[in-house]
């Protein structure tokens, strides 16, 4: 089975970030809700669930509509926390200690501890969670964002154009991308750019013409 492996945004070279840019759109400064499905495409995208798993996380919302709910709760939470801290970040602002609880919450999910469990066939040195509960599925993306928080995080940005609050993580070897994407608010910008230049110019030439 093939798994669609493109999101809607351009990439952000960070699991945190497309996350946090899930309820954006490039160029609109808009947020829109995070929807179910969308939510359950993104975690099999970016392989969080397989796509067994995917069918029967996305059923919930028919077979268990309260830990849909929860789930989806926590994850726009999350969403929200990670905002918040790296438009912060972003800024040059210290971080509240309130401002990374959603992601410390999440965090403590994942204790757990490593036992010797027996196969059947040989003994294996296996994780064992303390408490099996969804929210693990929003674990990798926490651990991701608190990563990126304690790092040096230079390479983080938010897209050059005003309008567009897509944020991203500069891999780049130069380390001087400013767009989410060339495609959308690059080439926007030098197209208002052209343009402004060519109003420019008239308006020179018609000084000219006048005087
Ligand atoms: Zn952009």
């Amino acid at each position: 089975m093939s798994v669609d492996t493109s999101l809607p945004n351009p990439p952000a070279n960070r699991l945190c970030l497309d996350f946090a840019n899930l309820p954006f759109a490039a160029g609109d400064p808009a947020e829109s809700p995070i929807f179910w499905d969308e939510f359950v495409d993104f975690l099999a995208v970016k392989q969080i669930i397989s796509p067994e798993k995917s069918a029967h996380i996305r059923a919930l919302v028919e077979t268990d509509p309260r830990a849909a709910e929860n789930l989806l709760h926590e994850a726009e939470r999350l969403g929200r926390a990670l905002r918040l801290c790296f438009r912060a970040v972003l800024r040059g602002q210290n971080l509240l200690r309130e401002w990374a609880e959603p992601i410390n919450r999440i965090l403590r999910v994942t204790e757990g501890h490593d036992e010797l469990q027996w196969d059947g066939s040989a003994w294996r040195l296996t994780f064992v969670a303390r408490e099996e509960s969804l929210d693990w599925l929003l674990a990798a993306i926490a651990r991701s964002g608190a990563e990126l928080i304690a790092s040096s995080h230079q390479n983080l940005k938010q897209c050059a154009n005003p309008d567009c609050r897509i944020l991203f993580y500069d891999d780049s070897r130069t380390a001087r991308r400013r767009w989410c994407s060339m495609a959308l608010c690059g080439n926007r910008n030098k197209v208002a750019a052209f343009a402004r230049r060519n109003a420019d110019l008239s308006a020179g030439k018609a000084r000219a013409h006048h005087a």
